[in-house]
């Protein structure tokens, strides 16, 4: 299953540069993860200040 995003995120774009497969870009109105591309590794989930990424 892939990470998800939730809208506790507040943009800090920390998890982006993270992710070793690229799977994190600025969205609308907050980050997302694209989910064909996500190989849950955790790794931004466990960067980031807010709590809001997690598995789906
Ligand atoms: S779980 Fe890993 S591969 Fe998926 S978005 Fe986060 S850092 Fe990228
Ligand atoms: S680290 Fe968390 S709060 Fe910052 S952009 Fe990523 S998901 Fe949003």
């Amino acid at each position: 299953m892939a990470y998800v995003i939730s809208d506790s995120c507040v943009s800090c774009g920390t998890c982006e540069p993270e992710c070793p497969v690229g799977a994190i870009s600025q969205g609308d109105s907050q980050f997302v993860i694209d989910a064909g591309a996500c190989v849950s590794c955790g790794t931004c989930a466990g960067v980031c200040p807010t709590g809001a990424i997690s598995e789906e």
